[in-house]
């Protein structure tokens, strides 16, 4: 009971710390209280109750929801996350989340996120499939390849997206590869989309070390978090000649000061990126932010750098791989003390990036090369960081609110085309 209640204060926070840099940045550009009224909650959020009959016999009651922040630059686009701590306030936030990412990045999406309340972790194959389908069955209504596109997001993965889509698509009684994005290849998904989050990570890294005069080979990098993002990470890091000295996982972290063996960690790995409890030495979470690098990627959960330790934390570039890792406050403590920060609506933006991506190939039945794909994610990326880096710099703000001063934008032209404001 304690515990929820603290959640929930922590996630009503990211609502309004989200919606207070909404207002700065709306307010900067120039616009109206008027067009933040608009755009600081979702358009639309629908609440669902999903019947399952689990593997023992009984029937248990599972609650969805899906968030669509805003439709005026295009459909909504976002993931779909299964997690016992979901919430509609986080959901709301996180679909907020996805419209700057996509103003960002210029894709022509509004922002949409879903998320279930559930333990995949303690749920068979066929519990799983049952509550994918269910969960499309109750917001067909709302979602479609032209009007709010799902895509994977926490510890959901290709095969939940594969029977999404085909339930979707016996539901419309035609094939509907563009419903959903990040796909098994063989039904339609993208070249790169497994990796994409990971790999707009990198290129954002690449770009921050060259602001900094980091020479990336040799350079020591901490990564919280091995799942789809931080396993990818590791691999990319380790190639390009970096050091990974410290990694973790829910449970806890390894730390090697002469760099880790990161390719025995992922065959060593679970589906839900665990591995910590196959070592006897591990540090926790905590001490791990504040290990001694020079690179320092949150790519778990939120809230994970606040006021209480963001002034411990000695690396000088911060990537956000994950949604939200880092408090208002603590970026204000960061910025102070000169470290970089690369924040999650433009660091993480390589997932929705390749995404748009298979969905255009979707739409035109014409799939790309990995090469293709991967230069065309490297343009975006790189063009969408120099962009937030000069807002930042011509109007002495921070990266954070350059970002959102970027990603809204767009959106706030949109909606004052189409005469909502
Ligand atoms: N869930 C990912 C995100 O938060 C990807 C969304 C997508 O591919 O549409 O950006």
């Amino acid at each position: 009971m304690v515990n929820s209640v603290i959640e929930e204060q922590e996630s009503l926070n990211l609502f309004s710390s989200t919606q207070k840099v909404i207002q700065i940045a709306l307010k900067k550009l120039g616009y109206s209280n008027e067009m933040y009224e608009l755009l600081k909650a979702p358009l639309r959020i629908l609440t669902v109750r999903i019947p399952i009959r689990m593997d023992d016999g009984s029937i248990r009651i599972f609650t969805g929801y899906r968030s669509q922040h805003n439709d005026a630059v295009g459909p909504t686009k976002g993931g779909v996350r299964f997690h016992p701590e979901v919430n509609e306030e986080e959901v709301k936030a996180l679909s907020i989340w996805m419209s700057l990412k996509c103003g960002i990045t210029n894709l022509p999406y509004g922002g949409g996120k879903g998320g279930i309340i559930c333990n995949p972790r303690e749920m068979s194959f066929r519990e799983l499939e049952n509550l994918s389908r269910g969960y499309v069955r109750a917001i067909s209504q709302i979602v479609g390849p032209t009007k709010d596109i799902p895509a994977p997001d926490v510890y959901t993965n290709s095969q939940i997206m594969a029977w999404m889509m085909d339930e979707y698509s016996q539901i419309r009684e035609f094939d509907s590869p563009g419903f959903i994005t990040g796909k098994p290849i063989v039904l339609g998904g993208s070249q790169g989309r497994e990796t994409a989050t990971a790999r707009g990570v990198t290129i954002c890294i690449g770009e921050a070390v060259k602001k900094k005069g980091i020479d990336l080979k040799g350079a020591r990098v901490v990564i919280q978090g091995f799942g789809n993002a931080g396993s990818y990470l590791a691999k990319f890091m380790h190639d390009a000649g970096a050091r990974v000295v410290g990694v973790s996982d829910v449970y806890g972290g390894i730390y090697d000061p002469n760099g880790l063996d990161i390719n025995n960690l992922l065959d060593r790995r679970d589906s839900f990126g665990t591995f910590s409890q196959q070592f006897q030495h591990t540090i926790t979470n905590e001490e791990l932010l504040e290990l001694d690098c020079d690179i320092l990627v949150p790519a778990a959960i939120s809230n994970q750098i606040t006021a209480k330790n963001a002034h411990k934390i000695k690396a000088k570039i911060i990537v956000e791989a994950a949604n939200g890792p880092t408090t208002i406050e603590a970026t204000n403590i960061l910025t102070e003390q000169g470290t970089l920060l690369i924040p999650d609506i433009l660091a993480s933006s390589g997932g929705v990036t390749v995404s748009y991506f298979e969905w255009v190939q979707n739409n035109q039945g014409y799939y790309w090369s990995e090469e293709e794909v991967e230069q065309k994610l490297a343009k975006v990326m790189i063009d969408s960081f120099d962009n937030i880096y000069e807002t930042a710099h011509s109007h002495k703000v921070d990266m954070r609110l350059a970002a959102y001063m970027v990603g809204i934008k767009r959106m706030a032209e949109a909606s004052h085309y189409r005469g909502w404001v």
